[in-house]
């Protein structure tokens, strides 16, 4: 079993990265993505314990980028085999200013739900979300607060880009990012297309042409209709797909590593090969 979509504690997921890697053995998954927002972190920290389990461990990101003016996600692959001398270590520092303007953004968070009555600080926000707190750590604060009885409703009410608490956050431009990624040798694919606020075949051209390598075709929150037209599309576009969980710990309990939801996960095991043969003919 194979899965390219994972968090860890370093950003959203509950599962340390070592803990994620003893889940993957668990599960039967023997290779598997780690795919944090906007940090390797998870990943480096998987690096030995993956090595020691006899697991392949793929360096994934997922990056919040803006099309068209709205908040679509990115995921960055860097196969070691095809990784630019120096090209990781330029990529790495550009994360770095992502991770700056996320600061930037939670310190006006914090300001905006405090105006709104909320008693919340930056420490107890960071006391959840460490390095890489973000709006699912602030999230978890509300409810633990019982300002909200849950995730989704602290989004509903506060957190999601319609409610009342949203401050805008600097993301870069998709085209920006997929250029950055393909700078430094990885693959550029698509997350979660049905998350796309807008008809993924009237654009996709667009995105080929910003450079896309491939979509996430598999994913725990496509039906198995939605998976088809997603694979036609690709096919239709000369594009890779890609495919996982999209794992969350009890962050997102209904989720299962490499099987999805429910079992509704059917990746094909060769999708790293595909990548390689693509890779190794350009
Ligand atoms: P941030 O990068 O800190 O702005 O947080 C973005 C993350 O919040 C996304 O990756 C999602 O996991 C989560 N998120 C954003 N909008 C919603 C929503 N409406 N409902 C639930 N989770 C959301
Ligand atoms: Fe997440
Ligand atoms: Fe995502
Ligand atoms: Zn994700």
């Amino acid at each position: 079993m194979i899965d390219l979509h994972s968090h860890t504690t370093a950003s959203d997921g509950t599962f340390s990265p070592p803990q994620l890697v003893d889940e993957a053995k668990r599960a039967g998954v023997h290779i598997l993505g780690i795919t944090d927002h906007d940090t390797f972190s998870g990943f480096d920290q998987a690096v030995a314990p993956a090595r020691e389990a006899g697991l392949e461990l793929v360096c994934g990101i997922e990056l919040s980028t803006k099309l068209h003016g709205h908040s679509v996600h990115l995921l960055g692959y860097f196969l070691n085999t095809f990784v630019k001398p120096d090209g990781l270590d330029v990529f790495r520092m550009w994360i770095r200013d992502l991770q700056a303007s996320r600061r930037e953004r939670n310190v006006r968070l914090v300001a905006r739900l405090r105006e709104l009555g909320l008693d919340i600080t930056m420490e107890e926000a960071e006391a959840r979300g460490g390095g890489m707190t973000g709006r699912p750590h602030f999230a978890r604060l509300l409810v633990e607060k019982g300002y909200v009885s849950s995730m989704q409703q602290a989004f509903d009410e506060y957190l999601d880009e319609s409610a009342k608490g949203y401050v805008t956050r600097r993301e870069p431009q998709f085209a920006e990012a997929v250029e950055h990624i393909r700078d430094a040798g990885g693959i550029a694919s698509l997350a979660h297309p049905v998350r796309l606020p807008e008809d993924l075949a009237s654009i996709l051209a667009e995105l080929r042409a910003a450079g896309l390598d491939a979509i996430e075709a598999y994913h725990s929150d496509h039906s198995s209709s939605q998976t088809a037209l997603y694979l036609e599309l690709a096919a239709q576009h000369g594009l890779l797909v890609t495919g996982g969980s999209d794992f969350h710990g009890a962050a997102k309990p209904e989720i299962q590593l490499g099987t999805g939801r429910g079992g509704n996960l059917q990746i094909p095991d060769d999708l790293v090969a595909r990548f390689r043969a693509r890779l190794r003919a350009s």
